[in-house]
This record gives C-alpha cells, sequence and structure tokens, in this order.
C-alpha cells in the first residue's frame, strides 16, 4: 500500500488530472491511496472570497464564486463530456458552489470572519477537486471511490492549525479506508482538510496535503507516501531563486525536516514526522516529468556536507537586552513562558550574557506579548528580516564547510547567527531584501560550477 498525492498545480485543470490518473493507473499493483490538493489557486481564491464577503463587498465575493464555479465546470465537462456521468457530476459541485455562496452572503452579514468560518470555507477547494479526480478516475477506468477526508482526518478545534489526532485518525482510517484497499478499490480524499470529533470542519494549515498524505501513511502503515508536485523533487536551493539548482537524489528525515521548516516549500514542514514514526519513505516526483528519478527520503540516505539551502522572509527578530540576566538563573524560563502564554512560536534563538534574540512569524499578534516582555527589559523589534538556513551534516562537524558558508556571506549583514544542535543547520537572519542574493552566493559556494563537493 502506498499513498500517492497531488499538488495544486499536478490536478490544475482536465490535462493535469489526467496525467494523475495515469501515474496512480501506473501503481495499481502497489495499491494506492490518493490525496489531493485543492486545484491550483483555488484556497487562495477561496480565502479571498472569504475576506471579501466578510469586508461587505459581496457582488465582488459572489462574482469571485461564478469564475471559479466555471473553472471547476469547465474542467469537469473536459473530463467527462457532456454525458449522464458528467451532469451528475457538474450538478454535484454546483451544489458545493451553492453552498458557498450562501456562507459568503452569511459572511457579509456577520461582518466579521472567525477561523471557523475561514476553515469551513477554504476547506471547499480539497472538497471539489476530490469529487473532480474521482470523476476522473472513473473515467478512465480506474475503480475510484470517494472518501471525505473529514471523516478520517480527526483534529482538535484549533481552526487553520488543527492539530491531528493521530489515534482517532488511525481508527477511521482503518474502517473507512482500508476495507476498500481491500477490495481493490482506489480511495482518494482531499488533503488539507479535517474536522473536530463533533464534526466541525477544520483545515492542517497552508500547504498541509502534504501532511494529510504522511497522516495517512502512518495510520495505514504505507510502504511509500509520494508527493507529487510541479518540481523533480528536493532541490539544492529554491528554483525560483537559483536557477541552477541542482536535483537532491537521496536526504535524510532529518535534514529534509530542516529545509521543510526553513522555507523549502516543497514539503509542509510537518509531513516528516508521521514518515519518520514509522520509518516511512517519502518520495518527491514530477508530474510533469513522472520518468524521472525523484528525491528519497529516509533514515539511510548519505550524509554530504552540504545538501541544500533554504529561505524563508516575513520574519520578525526580537531583542531583549537586561543587565538582570547576568549571572542569574531562570531568567530564560521566564522569558519563553511569556511567548507559551502567549501561543507564540519561536524559531532561531541566540543569547548571550545580556541578550536573548528570537525569530518568530510575522503575522502573530505581538501587542500583549510585547506588554509582558518590557516587564523584563528593553526590546527592540525589526521588522522584514529573513532567515537563511545551510543545511548539511558537515556544517557542525569542525570541517571547512562551515567556514566557506560564512566566507560567501562576507559582506552581508547578519543580525543572528544559530548552530543547531544536531550540528546540520546553520542559520542567518538577514534582512529580508538580502536573502535571496545571499542564497545565490551560497549556492554558487557550495554547488557552482567551480566549487568543491
Ligand atoms: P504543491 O502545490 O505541489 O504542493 P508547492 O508550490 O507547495 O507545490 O511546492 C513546490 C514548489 O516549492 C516548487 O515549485 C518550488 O518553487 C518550491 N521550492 C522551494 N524550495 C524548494 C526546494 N529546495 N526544492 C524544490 N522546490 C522548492
Ligand atoms: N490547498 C491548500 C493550500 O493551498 C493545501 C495544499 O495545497 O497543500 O494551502
Ligand atoms: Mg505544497
Amino acid at each position: 500500500m502506498i499513498v500517492v498525492k497531488f499538488g495544486g498545480t499536478s490536478v490544475a485543470d482536465a490535462d493535469a488530472i489526467r496525467r494523475a490518473v495515469d501515474i496512480v493507473r501506473q501503481r495499481l499493483d502497489r495499491e494506492p491511496i490518493v490525496v489531493v490538493s485543492a486545484l491550483a489557486g483555488a484556497t487562495n481564491a477561496l480565502l479571498a472570497i472569504a475576506e471579501q464577503a466578510s469586508r461587505g463587498q459581496l457582488i465582488g465575493a459572489v462574482r469571485a464564486v461564478e469564475a471559479l464555479r466555471e473553472r471547476h465546470l469547465a474542467q469537469a465537462t473536459a473530463l467527462l463530456d457532456d454525458d449522464d456521468d458528467g451532469r451528475e457530476l457538474c450538478a454535484e459541485l454546483s451544489a458545493t458552489f451553492d453552498e458557498l455562496a450562501h456562507l459568503a452572503e452569511a459572511l457579509s452579514v456577520l461582518g466579521d470572519l472567525s477561523p471557523r468560518s475561514k476553515d469551513a470555507i477554504a476547506s471547499i477547494g480539497e472538497r471539489l477537486s476530490s469529487q473532480l479526480v474521482v470523476a476522473a478516475m472513473r473515467k478512465m477506468g480506474v475503480d475510484a471511490e470517494h472518501v471525505d477526508a473529514r471523516d478520517v482526518m480527526i483534529t482538535d478545534d484549533q481552526y487553520c492549525r488543527a492539530e491531528p489526532q493521530p489515534e482517532a485518525i488511525a481508527e477511521a482510517a482503518r474502517d473507512l479506508v482500508l476495507p476498500l484497499v481491500r477490495r481493490d478499490r482506489v480511495p482518494v480524499l482531499g488533503g488539507f482538510i479535517g474536522a473536530t470529533k463533533e464534526g466541525v470542519t477544520t483545515t492542517l494549515g497552508r500547504g498541509g496535503s502534504d501532511y494529510s498524505a504522511a497522516l495517512l501513511g502512518a495510520a495505514l502503515g504505507a510502504e511509500a507516501i509520494e508527493i507529487w508536485t510541479d518540481v523533480d523533487g528536493m532541490l539544492t536551493a529554491d528554483p525560483r531563486v537559483v536557477k541552477g539548482a541542482r536535483l537532491i537524489e537521496q536526504i535524510r528525515f532529518d535534514e529534509a525536516s530542516e529545509l521543510a521548516s526553513f522555507g523549502a516549500k516543497v514539503l509542509h514542514p510537518s509531513t516528516i514526522a508521521p514518515a519518520v514514526e514509522r520509518g516511512i519513505p517519502v518520495w518527491i516526483f514530477n508530474s510533469r516529468n513522472p520518468g524521472g528519478s525523484g528525491t528519497r527520503i529516509t533514515h539511510e540516505a548519505p550524509r554530504r556536507a552540504v545538501s541544500a539551502i533554504a529561505s524563508r522572509s516575513g520574519i520578525v527578530l526580537l531583542q531583549l537586552r537586561t543587565p538582570r540576566m547576568l549571572l542569574t538563573h531562570g531568567f530564560l524560563r521566564r522569558f519563553f513562558e511569556i511567548f507559551e502564554r502567549h501561543g507564540v512560536s519561536v524559531d532561531v534563538v541566540a543569547t548571550s550574557e545580556v541578550s536573548v534574540s528570537v525569530t518568530i512569524d510575522e503575522g502573530e499578534d505581538l501587542e500583549g506579548l510585547l506588554i509582558d516582555l518590557r516587564e523584563l527589559g528593553d526590546i527592540s523589534i525589526a521588522r522584514d528580516r529573513g532567515v537563511l538556513a545551510v543545511v548539511g551534516s558537515g556544517i557542525g562537524d569542525g570541517g571547512e564547510a562551515m567556514g566557506r558558508a560564512l566566507a560567501a556571506l562576507a559582506g552581508v549583514r547578519i543580525h543572528l547567527l544559530s548552530l543547531s544542535a544536531a550540528g546540520i543547520n546553520l542559520s542567518v537572519v538577514l534582512d529580508a531584501s538580502e536573502t535571496a542574493p545571499a542564497m545565490i552566493k551560497l549556492h554558487d559556494a557550495f554547488f557552482g560550477e567551480g566549487a568543491k563537493r
């Protein structure tokens, strides 16, 4: 049994969906379970509808609902023709769009957008795409069956970034998904979406379909989890920044996890954990190049001095200075407790005797946090920062990789620098505008024409 997940560009339109169905068809003997994202751009469009409606701009929101309806119905017709099955599918999709239009109307009356309503609307993308893919599979002769992900992906009620409940998921997957596989049918679920045990719709956070695939794979003890996307695999840098980024054929779980957490969008950062727990290899493949070798993520991959470079912008750097830290104990505990109390997660940390610097994501609510932190000392905040991560086994081993990384960063203003305890991640915080040029320099130093590898 394997889990095969298709991202938004891999189900963007009728042609992409046909390619995805072909990929599944070639894997029927491995008992595939299929997880799909929303059509490329659909989640963004849905969230924009929710924002617009809740600001009272109902006419604009309804127009956007109709545009999205047209897009889905056009793909449905292209896939199924205008026969009975095609008409039935269009009617089903249309009913979901009617529901969306009603939700938009309700939001415009309320004039407010709660995280719970946001999830109700965002979930519609995967509900639609999974129905579309099931119909396409059947049309192309694959015995597919739709499973509502909300019956399987049981989560808590932290809307917009719900926490999956592995035991409940395993039980539901055994009850609802496994029997289909045993009857040689192909279960198809929407990624990203789930529900509380009371049945209220939730989502796992943006990009969360990868996580759904890994959770399902772990719940059912799959042999492999395949993530099908629009690049050949995990690359040595973000290909949107570094033109010469190269394919990494094998990478260790810990390194892939660092890269995902530090901005390699090709994998949702939570994807690795469920796979590691069960030792299930994760593959990344390109649905436009299905013959490619892809990237294999496992425990056994070879160690390299540097595997790849990732970056993330939208970072806020907070620095606390206080002489009270000098020679005292328990200070850092008090400092971090404040973050815990406000539910703000900290990424990179560096401390000295009298100061501590941390990064957090932009968009976190800072007001209350800052009031409490000011009780401890002088706080400065710098927005518009980015973080670069150089990931590889040679970074902390005293070899020359660290020197080479620092030499490549000569002349770049570094605000914070941190080496992870496992010695595989050198993170540097820079001005956001510096992250792309610095990534290019680092990539050139480790993977460029003249670089010794
Ligand atoms: P999907 O919709 O299939 O989930 P995403 O857009 O979420 O796809 O992720 C794939 C994208 O991740 C690629 O198109 C690429 O631009 C970006 N990316 C960033 N860093 C990396 C990296 N190191 N390796 C591969 N892709 C990366
Ligand atoms: N459709 C969701 C998003 O755009 C989830 C995903 O694609 O993984 O965030
Ligand atoms: Mg993604």
